[in-house]
């Protein structure tokens, strides 16, 4: 694959000034002005999950917070602020928590590595390995068995967002974003959405009864 180096990316941003006002002069004065973006995605750090490519997303369209292996971590101040600062001042309508297959934080999680920060950064998905190991043992191929572990962790990230002070204080205004989990498929390039069991979510009091699946 052929890798974009230093002066391009200056020359490639002078261009993208260039189309952009080619087809509308007053982008950057409208651009300026302020966000309204409707979605909030929380995806991984990994370069080849370009989250507002895969999607055509334009500037406005996505706030974003990016993560290795997309956690959602309810003491990390980072990500709440993020989410708090969407839901209550932005008042996007939708929050995507992006995994993705062949994601090496995930990877690491079940291997271990010697790099003491990424993996306590990345040990909730080391519990999550064990939680389900008895689904996941049974899958031969490691890759796949990783796959499938980048699945069951955005869907528990998912649900980390719908647990935060920030949702359940939404919930009960009545007022909130809906919360999805998608996994970008690295092989194919397809985002697959995820099921979150919402069913269950709602008996457990962590939805609102009136949720709409
Ligand atoms: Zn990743």
């Amino acid at each position: 694959m052929k890798r974009i180096n230093l002066e391009q990316l200056l020359e490639n941003n002078s261009e993208w000034i260039r189309d952009k006002l080619e087809k509308n002069p007053d982008y950057f004065t409208e651009l300026s002005k302020g966000q309204s973006p409707g979605f909030l995605m929380i995806g991984c750090s990994d370069s080849r999950v370009p989250l507002t490519s895969l999607i055509k997303a334009e500037a406005g369209d996505i706030f974003i917070h990016r993560n290795i292996a997309n956690q959602v971590n309810l003491n990390d101040m980072n990500m709440m602020s993020v989410l708090e600062y969407s839901v209550e001042y932005l008042h996007i309508k939708h929050i995507i928590v992006v995994g993705h297959y062949g994601c090496g934080g995930v990877a690491a999680a079940v291997d271990g590595v010697n790099q003491g920060l990424i993996e306590s950064w990345v040990s909730p998905v080391f519990e999550l390995y064990h939680q389900n190991i008895e689904e996941l043992s049974a899958i031969q191929d490691k890759d796949k068995m990783c796959d499938r572990l980048s699945e069951i962790n955005a869907i528990a990230q998912a649900h980390n967002i719908i647990k935060s002070p920030v949702m359940q204080r939404a919930y009960k205004s009545g007022k909130y974003p809906k919360v999805y989990a998608w996994v970008f498929d690295i092989y194919t390039g397809k985002l697959i959405p995820q099921n979150l069991n919402e069913k269950e979510l709602i008996k457990k009091g962590l939805l609102p009864e009136d949720y709409e699946i």
